[in-house]
Protein backbone atom coordinates (compact mmCIF):
# COMPACT_ATOMS: atom_id res chain seq x y z
CA UNK A 1 0.00 0.00 0.00
CA UNK A 2 1.70 2.90 -1.27
CA UNK A 3 4.85 2.16 1.18
CA UNK A 4 2.85 3.56 3.99
CA UNK A 5 2.96 2.03 7.46
CA UNK A 6 0.69 -0.67 8.90
CA UNK A 7 -1.06 -1.09 11.71
CA UNK A 8 0.83 -4.96 12.00
CA UNK A 9 4.00 -3.63 11.05
CA UNK A 10 3.65 -1.36 14.64
CA UNK A 11 4.76 -3.93 17.96
CA UNK A 12 1.98 -2.60 20.40
CA UNK A 13 3.00 -4.50 23.33
CA UNK A 14 2.27 -2.54 26.35
CA UNK A 15 1.50 0.60 23.79
CA UNK A 16 -0.76 3.23 23.68
CA UNK A 17 -2.44 3.80 20.22
CA UNK A 18 -4.58 6.59 19.47
CA UNK A 19 -6.99 5.88 16.63
CA UNK A 20 -8.76 7.76 14.26
CA UNK A 21 -11.78 6.41 13.36
CA UNK A 22 -15.02 7.29 11.91
CA UNK A 23 -17.56 6.87 14.20
CA UNK A 24 -19.88 9.34 12.57
CA UNK A 25 -22.71 7.57 12.39
CA UNK A 26 -26.73 8.33 11.62
CA UNK A 27 -28.39 9.02 14.81
CA UNK A 28 -32.72 9.17 15.32
CA UNK A 29 -34.32 12.57 16.54
CA UNK A 30 -33.77 10.21 19.95
CA UNK A 31 -30.40 9.55 19.75
CA UNK A 32 -30.78 6.51 18.93
CA UNK A 33 -27.80 5.17 16.26
CA UNK A 34 -29.38 3.45 13.31
CA UNK A 35 -26.59 2.75 10.90
CA UNK A 36 -23.83 1.12 12.95
CA UNK A 37 -21.77 -0.09 10.39
CA UNK A 38 -18.50 2.53 10.38
CA UNK A 39 -18.59 1.29 14.19
CA UNK A 40 -18.14 -2.44 12.86
CA UNK A 41 -15.92 -1.20 9.85
CA UNK A 42 -13.17 -0.30 12.86
CA UNK A 43 -13.52 -3.65 14.41
CA UNK A 44 -10.77 -5.47 12.85
CA UNK A 45 -7.84 -2.47 13.81
CA UNK A 46 -9.49 -2.08 17.32
CA UNK A 47 -9.34 -6.27 18.34
CA UNK A 48 -5.65 -6.24 16.18
CA UNK A 49 -4.45 -3.45 18.93
CA UNK A 50 -5.99 -5.41 21.58
CA UNK A 51 -4.93 -8.81 20.54
CA UNK A 52 -1.25 -7.80 20.10
CA UNK A 53 -0.94 -6.63 23.99
CA UNK A 54 -2.00 -2.92 23.19
CA UNK A 55 -4.03 -0.21 24.14
CA UNK A 56 -6.79 1.43 21.98
CA UNK A 57 -7.67 5.21 22.39
CA UNK A 58 -9.91 6.07 20.04
CA UNK A 59 -11.07 9.22 18.70
CA UNK A 60 -13.63 10.46 16.39
CA UNK A 61 -16.01 13.27 15.01
CA UNK A 62 -19.91 12.78 14.74
CA UNK A 63 -21.44 15.39 13.08
CA UNK A 64 -20.80 19.05 12.85
CA UNK A 65 -20.89 20.52 15.96
CA UNK A 66 -19.25 23.47 14.55
CA UNK A 67 -16.45 24.23 17.33
CA UNK A 68 -18.94 23.74 20.05
CA UNK A 69 -20.47 21.60 22.73
CA UNK A 70 -23.49 20.47 21.16
CA UNK A 71 -25.46 17.67 23.98
CA UNK A 72 -26.76 15.83 20.89
CA UNK A 73 -23.21 14.92 19.44
CA UNK A 74 -21.34 13.31 22.30
CA UNK A 75 -19.87 9.75 21.71
CA UNK A 76 -22.32 8.35 24.25
CA UNK A 77 -24.26 6.57 22.17
CA UNK A 78 -21.29 5.15 19.87
CA UNK A 79 -19.47 3.90 23.49
CA UNK A 80 -22.84 1.47 24.19
CA UNK A 81 -22.78 0.50 20.50
CA UNK A 82 -19.00 -0.59 20.88
CA UNK A 83 -19.33 -1.82 24.27
CA UNK A 84 -21.76 -4.43 22.88
CA UNK A 85 -19.84 -5.24 19.78
CA UNK A 86 -16.52 -5.62 21.34
CA UNK A 87 -17.85 -6.98 24.83
CA UNK A 88 -15.27 -4.90 26.75
CA UNK A 89 -15.06 -2.12 28.67
CA UNK A 90 -15.25 1.16 27.16
CA UNK A 91 -14.11 4.16 29.64
CA UNK A 92 -15.81 7.56 27.96
CA UNK A 93 -14.27 10.99 28.54
CA UNK A 94 -16.26 14.28 28.56
CA UNK A 95 -13.64 15.79 25.97
CA UNK A 96 -10.42 14.52 23.74
CA UNK A 97 -7.79 16.92 25.65
CA UNK A 98 -7.29 17.62 29.10
CA UNK A 99 -6.46 16.53 32.51
CA UNK A 100 -9.43 14.32 32.83
CA UNK A 101 -8.63 12.34 29.37
CA UNK A 102 -4.88 12.17 30.37
CA UNK A 103 -5.97 10.53 33.75
CA UNK A 104 -8.18 8.30 32.05
CA UNK A 105 -5.50 7.00 29.52
CA UNK A 106 -2.62 6.56 32.09
CA UNK A 107 -5.00 4.52 34.21
CA UNK A 108 -6.11 2.56 31.07
CA UNK A 109 -5.93 -1.22 32.11
CA UNK A 110 -4.62 -4.37 29.40
CA UNK A 111 -8.01 -4.84 27.31
CA UNK A 112 -9.44 -1.22 28.15
CA UNK A 113 -10.70 0.98 25.32
CA UNK A 114 -10.72 4.90 26.57
CA UNK A 115 -13.61 6.44 23.55
CA UNK A 116 -12.78 9.97 23.13
CA UNK A 117 -15.14 13.32 23.10
CA UNK A 118 -16.72 14.43 19.93
CA UNK A 119 -13.15 16.00 18.57
CA UNK A 120 -15.27 18.47 16.55
CA UNK A 121 -16.24 20.05 19.81
CA UNK A 122 -12.89 22.31 19.44
CA UNK A 123 -13.11 24.31 16.47
CA UNK A 124 -8.67 23.57 16.81
CA UNK A 125 -9.62 20.62 14.86
CA UNK A 126 -10.93 21.30 11.42
CA UNK A 127 -7.98 23.82 11.61
CA UNK A 128 -5.58 21.56 12.30
CA UNK A 129 -4.25 24.19 15.08
CA UNK A 130 -0.27 22.64 15.88
CA UNK A 131 -0.94 23.17 19.80
CA UNK A 132 -4.25 21.39 19.76
CA UNK A 133 -2.74 18.49 17.57
CA UNK A 134 0.12 17.89 19.96
CA UNK A 135 -1.80 17.86 22.74
CA UNK A 136 -4.09 15.18 21.12
CA UNK A 137 -0.30 13.48 19.91
CA UNK A 138 0.78 13.42 23.46
CA UNK A 139 -2.21 10.90 24.58
CA UNK A 140 -0.55 7.94 23.14
CA UNK A 141 2.86 6.09 21.63
CA UNK A 142 1.44 5.37 17.73
CA UNK A 143 -0.84 7.31 15.58
CA UNK A 144 -3.14 4.59 13.77
CA UNK A 145 -5.39 6.20 11.09
CA UNK A 146 -8.38 4.20 10.22
CA UNK A 147 -10.97 7.15 9.60
CA UNK A 148 -10.84 6.88 5.91
CA UNK A 149 -13.98 8.92 5.85
CA UNK A 150 -11.81 12.18 6.71
CA UNK A 151 -8.86 11.38 4.61
CA UNK A 152 -9.53 13.88 2.71
CA UNK A 153 -9.11 16.30 5.27
CA UNK A 154 -5.64 17.98 6.55
CA UNK A 155 -7.34 17.90 10.61
CA UNK A 156 -5.72 17.74 13.46
CA UNK A 157 -6.42 14.42 14.59
CA UNK A 158 -6.17 13.09 10.70
CA UNK A 159 -3.08 14.75 9.85
CA UNK A 160 -1.59 16.95 12.67
CA UNK A 161 -1.08 14.35 15.44
CA UNK A 162 1.58 12.38 12.73
CA UNK A 163 4.09 15.30 12.90
CA UNK A 164 4.68 13.85 16.62
CA UNK A 165 4.07 10.26 16.42
CA UNK A 166 4.62 6.92 14.37
CA UNK A 167 1.67 6.87 12.32
CA UNK A 168 0.20 4.19 10.92
CA UNK A 169 -2.55 2.57 8.52
CA UNK A 170 -5.60 1.02 10.22
CA UNK A 171 -7.29 -2.20 8.61
CA UNK A 172 -9.99 -0.46 7.07
CA UNK A 173 -7.94 1.91 5.73
CA UNK A 174 -5.73 -0.24 4.03
CA UNK A 175 -8.09 -2.32 2.68
CA UNK A 176 -9.99 1.42 0.93
CA UNK A 177 -6.74 2.40 -0.58
CA UNK A 178 -5.96 -1.22 -1.77
CA UNK A 179 -9.31 -1.67 -3.34
CA UNK A 180 -9.72 1.91 -4.97
CA UNK A 181 -6.39 2.92 -5.87
CA UNK A 182 -5.77 -0.90 -7.65
CA UNK A 183 -9.49 -0.75 -9.60
CA UNK A 184 -7.50 2.85 -11.27
CA UNK A 185 -3.96 0.76 -11.78
CA UNK A 186 -4.97 -2.77 -13.27
CA UNK A 187 -8.93 -3.30 -13.53
CA UNK A 188 -10.10 -6.31 -15.85
CA UNK A 189 -11.55 -4.96 -18.89
CA UNK A 190 -13.99 -3.72 -20.36
CA UNK A 191 -13.79 -1.23 -17.54
CA UNK A 192 -16.96 0.60 -16.89
CA UNK A 193 -17.69 3.52 -14.27
CA UNK A 194 -21.55 4.58 -13.79
CA UNK A 195 -21.79 8.22 -12.38
CA UNK A 196 -24.56 9.59 -11.13
CA UNK A 197 -25.75 11.93 -8.13
CA UNK A 198 -27.43 15.49 -8.41
CA UNK A 199 -24.55 17.56 -9.79
CA UNK A 200 -22.49 17.37 -12.85
CA UNK A 201 -19.69 19.99 -10.98
CA UNK A 202 -19.38 17.92 -8.18
CA UNK A 203 -17.59 15.29 -10.55
CA UNK A 204 -15.72 16.68 -13.19
CA UNK A 205 -12.39 15.91 -11.39
CA UNK A 206 -13.71 12.43 -11.33
CA UNK A 207 -14.96 12.17 -14.74
CA UNK A 208 -11.90 13.27 -15.93
CA UNK A 209 -9.73 10.80 -13.94
CA UNK A 210 -11.84 8.37 -15.69
CA UNK A 211 -12.20 9.22 -19.19
CA UNK A 212 -8.78 8.33 -19.01
CA UNK A 213 -9.10 4.53 -17.49
CA UNK A 214 -12.46 3.09 -18.11
CA UNK A 215 -13.92 1.91 -21.91
CA UNK A 216 -17.80 2.74 -20.62
CA UNK A 217 -19.29 5.82 -18.68
CA UNK A 218 -22.64 5.29 -18.03
CA UNK A 219 -24.21 8.55 -16.86
CA UNK A 220 -27.71 8.92 -14.82
CA UNK A 221 -29.09 10.97 -11.99
CA UNK A 222 -29.88 14.64 -11.98
CA UNK A 223 -26.17 15.46 -13.84
CA UNK A 224 -27.41 13.50 -16.92
CA UNK A 225 -29.82 16.80 -18.17
CA UNK A 226 -26.91 18.83 -17.81
CA UNK A 227 -25.02 16.67 -20.69
CA UNK A 228 -28.59 16.17 -22.46
CA UNK A 229 -29.10 19.85 -22.72
CA UNK A 230 -25.49 20.47 -23.79
CA UNK A 231 -26.42 18.35 -26.91
CA UNK A 232 -29.98 19.91 -27.53
CA UNK A 233 -32.17 17.41 -26.08
CA UNK A 234 -35.03 19.21 -24.35
CA UNK A 235 -35.33 18.51 -21.07
CA UNK A 236 -38.12 20.56 -19.47
CA UNK A 237 -37.45 21.32 -15.54
CA UNK A 238 -34.85 18.90 -14.74
CA UNK A 239 -32.23 20.19 -13.26
CA UNK A 240 -29.75 21.49 -15.26
CA UNK A 241 -26.40 23.02 -14.03
CA UNK A 242 -26.02 26.23 -16.90
CA UNK A 243 -22.52 27.03 -15.81
CA UNK A 244 -21.44 23.52 -16.45
CA UNK A 245 -23.33 23.08 -19.84
CA UNK A 246 -19.80 23.91 -21.83
CA UNK A 247 -18.03 21.83 -19.70
CA UNK A 248 -20.53 18.94 -20.05
CA UNK A 249 -19.76 19.15 -24.09
CA UNK A 250 -15.88 19.65 -23.34
CA UNK A 251 -16.29 15.94 -21.59
CA UNK A 252 -18.51 14.27 -24.37
CA UNK A 253 -16.05 15.21 -27.08
CA UNK A 254 -12.77 13.92 -24.96
CA UNK A 255 -14.99 11.10 -24.51
CA UNK A 256 -15.28 10.64 -28.42
CA UNK A 257 -11.64 11.45 -28.47
CA UNK A 258 -10.60 8.56 -26.38
CA UNK A 259 -13.30 6.13 -27.78
CA UNK A 260 -14.76 6.01 -24.55
CA UNK A 261 -18.61 5.03 -25.04
CA UNK A 262 -20.77 7.60 -23.01
CA UNK A 263 -23.90 6.68 -21.86
CA UNK A 264 -26.86 9.14 -21.29
CA UNK A 265 -30.93 8.04 -20.75
CA UNK A 266 -32.65 7.75 -23.94
CA UNK A 267 -35.62 8.03 -21.53
CA UNK A 268 -36.63 8.93 -18.19
CA UNK A 269 -38.96 9.12 -15.49
CA UNK A 270 -41.06 12.42 -15.11
CA UNK A 271 -42.82 14.15 -12.76
CA UNK A 272 -43.91 17.65 -12.04
CA UNK A 273 -42.88 17.89 -9.07
CA UNK A 274 -39.70 16.11 -6.87
CA UNK A 275 -42.45 15.07 -4.06
CA UNK A 276 -43.25 11.18 -2.43
CA UNK A 277 -46.46 9.91 -3.71
CA UNK A 278 -46.59 11.86 -7.00
CA UNK A 279 -47.35 10.03 -9.77
CA UNK A 280 -43.96 8.97 -12.12
CA UNK A 281 -44.44 8.67 -15.81
CA UNK A 282 -42.39 7.45 -18.19
CA UNK A 283 -41.20 9.73 -21.80
CA UNK A 284 -41.47 8.25 -25.10
CA UNK A 285 -37.69 9.18 -25.83
CA UNK A 286 -34.79 11.45 -24.26
CA UNK A 287 -36.64 14.68 -24.52
CA UNK A 288 -39.03 15.98 -21.85
CA UNK A 289 -41.88 18.27 -22.03
CA UNK A 290 -42.01 21.48 -20.29
CA UNK A 291 -42.98 21.59 -16.54
CA UNK A 292 -41.82 17.69 -16.44
CA UNK A 293 -38.61 17.15 -14.41
CA UNK A 294 -37.04 14.15 -15.36
CA UNK A 295 -36.37 12.01 -11.72
CA UNK A 296 -34.96 8.60 -12.53
CA UNK A 297 -33.45 7.01 -15.77
CA UNK A 298 -36.63 5.20 -17.56
CA UNK A 299 -37.50 1.40 -18.72
CA UNK A 300 -35.11 1.61 -22.19
CA UNK A 301 -32.66 3.29 -20.08
CA UNK A 302 -32.36 0.82 -17.73
CA UNK A 303 -32.29 -2.20 -20.66
CA UNK A 304 -29.38 -0.17 -22.43
CA UNK A 305 -27.19 0.07 -19.23
CA UNK A 306 -28.02 -3.62 -18.07
CA UNK A 307 -26.80 -4.52 -21.64
CA UNK A 308 -23.75 -2.41 -21.67
CA UNK A 309 -22.65 -3.56 -18.27
CA UNK A 310 -23.51 -7.60 -18.12
CA UNK A 311 -20.35 -7.11 -20.58
CA UNK A 312 -17.65 -5.85 -18.19
CA UNK A 313 -15.45 -6.62 -15.52
CA UNK A 314 -15.16 -4.17 -13.28
CA UNK A 315 -18.00 -1.62 -12.42
CA UNK A 316 -16.79 1.22 -10.46
CA UNK A 317 -19.76 3.28 -9.53
CA UNK A 318 -20.79 6.53 -7.64
CA UNK A 319 -24.21 8.54 -7.28
CA UNK A 320 -27.67 6.90 -7.29
CA UNK A 321 -29.29 7.12 -11.30
CA UNK A 322 -32.38 8.48 -9.59
CA UNK A 323 -34.12 10.40 -6.50
CA UNK A 324 -33.89 6.75 -4.63
CA UNK A 325 -35.27 8.25 -1.84
CA UNK A 326 -38.61 8.26 -3.34
CA UNK A 327 -40.14 4.92 -4.10
CA UNK A 328 -41.43 5.92 -7.57
CA UNK A 329 -37.87 7.26 -8.95
CA UNK A 330 -36.27 4.96 -7.49
CA UNK A 331 -36.08 1.65 -10.07
CA UNK A 332 -33.50 2.51 -12.23
CA UNK A 333 -30.94 2.78 -9.31
CA UNK A 334 -32.50 -0.65 -7.88
CA UNK A 335 -32.36 -2.44 -11.39
CA UNK A 336 -28.75 -1.69 -11.91
CA UNK A 337 -28.17 -2.81 -8.23
CA UNK A 338 -29.35 -5.99 -8.84
CA UNK A 339 -28.13 -6.61 -11.57
CA UNK A 340 -24.18 -5.92 -10.97
CA UNK A 341 -24.71 -7.86 -7.25
CA UNK A 342 -25.54 -10.94 -9.48
CA UNK A 343 -23.19 -10.90 -12.73
CA UNK A 344 -20.01 -11.63 -10.36
CA UNK A 345 -18.02 -8.53 -11.94
CA UNK A 346 -15.73 -6.94 -10.04
CA UNK A 347 -17.98 -4.33 -8.23
CA UNK A 348 -16.44 -0.64 -6.34
CA UNK A 349 -18.67 1.42 -4.69
CA UNK A 350 -18.31 5.09 -3.82
CA UNK A 351 -19.59 5.55 -0.28
CA UNK A 352 -22.20 8.20 0.30
CA UNK A 353 -25.62 8.33 -1.20
CA UNK A 354 -24.66 5.25 -3.53
CA UNK A 355 -24.19 3.03 -0.24
CA UNK A 356 -27.00 4.09 1.30
CA UNK A 357 -29.15 2.94 -1.65
CA UNK A 358 -27.89 -0.30 -1.92
CA UNK A 359 -28.46 -0.56 2.12
CA UNK A 360 -31.82 0.65 1.68
CA UNK A 361 -32.36 -2.51 -1.20
CA UNK A 362 -30.64 -4.51 0.85
CA UNK A 363 -27.99 -5.36 -1.82
CA UNK A 364 -25.09 -4.67 0.13
CA UNK A 365 -23.65 -8.38 0.04
CA UNK A 366 -22.95 -8.63 -3.37
CA UNK A 367 -20.68 -6.20 -4.09
CA UNK A 368 -17.13 -6.84 -3.63
CA UNK A 369 -16.24 -3.05 -1.91
CA UNK A 370 -19.10 -0.74 -1.07
CA UNK A 371 -16.71 2.51 0.59
CA UNK A 372 -17.01 3.80 4.15
CA UNK A 373 -16.37 7.37 2.38
CA UNK A 374 -18.07 9.17 -0.30
CA UNK A 375 -15.84 12.54 -0.46
CA UNK A 376 -12.70 10.84 0.35
CA UNK A 377 -13.56 7.77 -2.51
CA UNK A 378 -14.35 10.29 -5.23
CA UNK A 379 -11.07 12.04 -4.28
CA UNK A 380 -9.02 8.62 -4.63
CA UNK A 381 -10.95 8.05 -7.87
CA UNK A 382 -9.77 11.28 -9.25
CA UNK A 383 -6.41 10.21 -8.83
CA UNK A 384 -5.61 12.85 -5.86
CA UNK A 385 -3.15 12.09 -2.80
CA UNK A 386 -4.90 12.40 0.36
CA UNK A 387 -3.53 14.12 3.04
CA UNK A 388 -4.79 11.88 5.96
CA UNK A 389 -2.74 9.02 3.98
CA UNK A 390 0.20 10.97 2.85
CA UNK A 391 0.99 11.78 5.88
CA UNK A 392 1.93 8.71 7.55
CA UNK A 393 4.92 7.24 8.02
CA UNK A 394 6.77 5.71 5.09
CA UNK A 395 7.99 2.15 5.48
CA UNK A 396 11.79 1.87 6.23
P1 LIG B 1 -24.78 13.33 -4.99
O1 LIG B 1 -24.58 13.69 -3.56
O2 LIG B 1 -24.34 14.38 -5.96
O3 LIG B 1 -24.26 11.94 -5.32
O4 LIG B 1 -26.35 13.30 -5.21
C1 LIG B 1 -27.20 12.38 -4.59
C2 LIG B 1 -28.60 12.87 -4.70
O5 LIG B 1 -28.93 13.04 -6.06
C3 LIG B 1 -29.63 11.94 -4.13
O6 LIG B 1 -30.19 12.49 -2.98
C4 LIG B 1 -30.65 11.81 -5.23
O7 LIG B 1 -31.99 11.94 -4.78
C5 LIG B 1 -30.32 12.96 -6.15
N1 LIG B 1 -30.75 12.75 -7.54
C6 LIG B 1 -30.56 11.66 -8.30
N2 LIG B 1 -31.17 11.79 -9.48
C7 LIG B 1 -31.77 13.01 -9.49
C8 LIG B 1 -32.56 13.71 -10.44
N3 LIG B 1 -32.85 13.18 -11.63
N4 LIG B 1 -33.01 14.94 -10.10
C9 LIG B 1 -32.71 15.47 -8.90
N5 LIG B 1 -31.97 14.84 -7.96
C10 LIG B 1 -31.50 13.62 -8.26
Amino acid sequence: MAGKLLVSDLDLKGKRVLVRVDFNVPLDADGHITDDSRIRAALPTINHIHEEGGRAVLVSHLGRPKGKVVEGLRMAPVARRLEELTGRRVIRCDDCIGEEVERAVSAMQDGDTVLLENVRFHKEETANDPGFAARLAGLADFFVNDAFGSAHRAHASTEGVTRSLTSAAGMLLEKEICYLSEILRSPETPFAAILGGAKVSDKIGVIRSLLERVDVLVIGGGMAYTFLKARGVEVGASIVEKDSLGLAGDLMAEAEKRSVRLMLPVDHMVAEKMEPGVKATATDGESIPAGKMGLDIGPGTIESFERALRDCKTVVWNGPLGVFEMEGFSQGTRRIAELLSTIGVTTVVGGGDTAAALRMFGLTGGFTHISTGGGASLEMLEGKSLPGIAALTDKA
